[in-house]
C-alpha cells in the first residue's frame, strides 16, 4: 500500500484522458455529421444564413476539438512512455494542481503563461531592423484603407 504512489496517480490521469478523449470523438463525429447535412435545402434567405452561421460554428468547434483531440492522444502516448507530467519546453515537472485542471496540458504554468523564464531583456536585447521606405508606404496605405 502507497508503494506505487506514480502508477496509482497516471492511472486517474489515464482514466480522464481517455474520457476526455471518448468525449472529443463523439462531438467531433457530431460536428462532422453537422457539416456534412446538405441535403434540406433551407428555402429563404433567413433561414439559409442561419445554417451558414451554424456550421461556421461547427466548424470552429470541429477545429478547435481536434487540436485537443490531438493534444489528449498526445498526453496518452506520454502517459505510456512515461514523461508525462513534464513540461516539454523546459522540462520541468507540471505541478499537479495544472495537471488535474487541464490535464492534458505539455507545458507548465511558466512557459503557457509565455515562458517568463526566459523573458528577453528588451533594453539589451536587439533593436527592431528599421523598416524600408517602401514597406512603411505599404502599411500606411493599407491603414488608409482600413479607414
Ligand atoms: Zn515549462
Amino acid at each position: 500500500m502507497g508503494k506505487n504512489r506514480k502508477g496509482g496517480s497516471s492511472d486517474s490521469f489515464e482514466k480522464v484522458l481517455t474520457g476526455k478523449r471518448q468525449e472529443l470523438l463523439r462531438r467531433i463525429e457530431q460536428q462532422r455529421a453537422q457539416l456534412n447535412n446538405n441535403e434540406h435545402e433551407p428555402d429563404d434567405e433567413a433561414a439559409l444564413a442561419v445554417g451558414s452561421v451554424e456550421k461556421e460554428l461547427a466548424m470552429a468547434n470541429l477545429d478547435r476539438d481536434t487540436r485537443t483531440l490531438a493534444e489528449v492522444e498526445a498526453a496518452l502516448r506520454s502517459l505510456e512512455s512515461g514523461t508525462y507530467g513534464i513540461c516539454v519546453r523546459c522540462e520541468e515537472a507540471i505541478s499537479d494542481a495544472r495537471l488535474r485542471a487541464l490535464p492534458w496540458t505539455r507545458l507548465c504554468l511558466e512557459c503557457a503563461a509565455g515562458g517568463v523564464r526566459q523573458v528577453p531583456d528588451t533594453r539589451s536585447a536587439p533593436r527592431p531592423r528599421v523598416l524600408g521606405t517602401l514597406e512603411v508606404a505599404g502599411t500606411l496605405r493599407s491603414r488608409a484603407r482600413a479607414k
